[in-house]
């Protein structure tokens, strides 16, 4: 197997405890030796990169990934892409993450059902660049729901599975299940940027979840949801749902009850696309002196407010803030770290471990993923610059000098790098 050691790093491990300058031997796929005293570390048989204290750093993870997902402006834009663009623009945009750092993806819903699933196979066969995926399905939703783009006159597809009652919801998990998902996502509530169900309500009864919840378990499979209301926050807590997006109306007794499972549940706010509603929505037809745009500046407020509390009771929070539509192009996803800064009131080094540690757990790879420790998978970037200083450093991929994952150097520019700093210099 490969050596690859890295000499004169700056080691940010993700663990929340501050950088420290240290060389790190990655053998095989795995992180083997991290050494605080340069120079220490045998070169023979690695290749060696010379980090010129630049940050090391664990890989990034997406934590709410939509892989299938690009450019849609309404839900029902991705149901109108045929299934063989489809396939290709989830490729690309696997590719795109692992170029922007995300050496993992933790899907959050798929458009159509073997989307994740396929480009999952290809890339964990070698075939195709992107990051390790865990593959979701469609969205399941109930008639009237997130992702019921139908009109009664006019039949449309978009992200949705629709399935009413829990026979047809055990059907549908089922069916997903069959097919290779790893994770079943299901719509509990509305959302405010959809046709039909706004964000308050929570069109999907309990028995329902409950349904969805109980036949993902039969499988072994992880449970994702959508859910605005604190309704849909209780019923999933109550139901035991694994990931619980947005929740940023949940009342006291929803955080209480997120903070009663906090060891089990992640929860994730997807701020990057109401930020992206809300000041960059202009060409795409979202202004900012509306009913909509009044709902996404509230939705950061009430956002801010939740997740500072759930943040304070020790809820595991994650990254990921629906990339993929017209107004969250897929590869900035990493500008939800500055997000969680600017808008949600974390520090940086709590921003990043959203993006690491945490998402490594998520993964459900605990104890081997999203951290620069021995033993540890060696999923590596590094970074040009202080991204603790600066997140914004981890949006532009030219940053990214060194791109590594399971153990193998995707991307190295270090020495072109050299090179260029060399000749700069004559
Ligand atoms: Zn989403």
């Amino acid at each position: 197997m490969a050596c690859t050691l890295f000499r004169n790093a700056h080691i940010w491990d993700g663990s929340g405890m501050p950088a420290y300058p240290a060389d790190v031997l990655v053998d095989g796929n795995r992180i083997n030796t991290i050494a605080r005293q340069s120079g220490a570390l045998s070169a023979e048989g690695a290749t060696v990169i010379e980090a010129r204290g630049r940050t090391l750093m664990p890989g990034l993870v997406e934590g709410h990934a939509h892989l299938s997902f690009g450019g849609a402006v309404n839900d029902s834009d991705l149901g109108n892409i045929p299934p063989e663009e489809h396939v290709l623009l989830t490729m690309r945009n696997a590719k795109t993450l692992l170029d922007h750092g995300f050496t993992s993806a933790y899907g959050a819903g798929t458009s159509k059902l073997r989307l994740d699933v396929v480009i999952r196979n290809e890339v964990n066969a070698g075939r195709l660049p992107g990051p390790r995926i865990r593959a979701a399905s469609p969205e399941i939703t109930v008639t009237g729901g997130l992702a019921d783009e139908r009109k009664h006159h006019m039949y449309y597809e978009s992200f949705g599975m629709i399935a009413d009652g829990p026979v047809e919801i055990a059907r549908a998990v089922r069916l997903c299940c069959r097919e290779g998902v790893d994770n079943i996502k299901i719509n509990i509530s509305g959302d405010d940027l959809g046709p039909n169900a706004h964000g308050g309500l929570t069109p999907m009864r309990e028995e329902e979840v409950a349904m969805a919840v109980a036949v993902a378990r039969d499988f072994n499979k992880k449970v994702n949801c959508h859910a605005r209301s604190a309704e849909a926050v209780k019923r999933a807590v109550r139901n035991g749902v694994d990931v619980i997006y947005h929740c940023e109306s949940a009342d006291e007794e929803a955080i209480d009850l997120l903070e009663s499972v906090k060891h089990k549940i992640f929860v994730g706010p997807a701020i990057g696309v109401i930020y992206g509603t809300l000041y960059e929505g202009e060409q795409f037809g979202f202004h900012r002196d509306s009913d909509l745009g009044r709902i996404m500046q509230r939705t950061i407020e009430t956002t801010a407010e939740v997740y500072k509390e759930l943040r304070r009771r020790g809820v595991r929070i994650l990254i990921g803030g629906d990339y993929g539509f017209a107004q969250t192009p897929q590869g900035d996803n990493a500008r939800d770290l500055k997000h969680f800064v600017d808008l949600l009131g974390f520090s940086p080094s709590e921003a990043l471990q959203c993006g690491t540690r945490i998402g490594g757990e998520l993964m459900s790879m605990e104890g081997e993923l999203g951290q620069v420790k021995e033993g540890f998978l060696a999923d590596l970037l590094l970074v040009d610059g202080d991204p603790l200083k600066n997140l914004d450093l981890l949006v532009n991929e030219r940053n990214l000098h060194v791109i590594m994952k399971n153990g193998d150097l995707y991307k190295d520019v270090s020495a072109t790098q050299l090179v260029q700093h060399a000749v700069a210099a004559e």
